[in-house]
């Protein structure tokens, strides 16, 4: 999930979480990676990272980058 959308759904995400799914990092905005610079790549990753950690106590282990239909 983003970032955002956690930011937005938090009970929703705590909801999931309960159900015993696994909470992946989807980035902070929903940016393509491969247009963005390292820096900010890892800040999408991060940013909503952090939100997850502090929202439910877990380290999220997976990650989808958006947009990765696309060439
Ligand atoms: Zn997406």
């Amino acid at each position: 999930m983003t970032g955002e959308w956690v930011g937005e759904y938090p009970e929703d995400v705590k909801a999931i979480a309960k159900a015993g799914h696994d909470i992946g990092n989807h980035s902070e905005n929903h940016k393509q990676m491969s247009q963005i610079s390292e820096e900010k790549c890892k800040r999408e990753i991060m940013v909503a990272h952090k939100r997850v950690k502090e929202l439910l106590g877990t380290d999220m282990f997976l990650f989808r980058p958006p947009n990765c239909n696309r060439v």
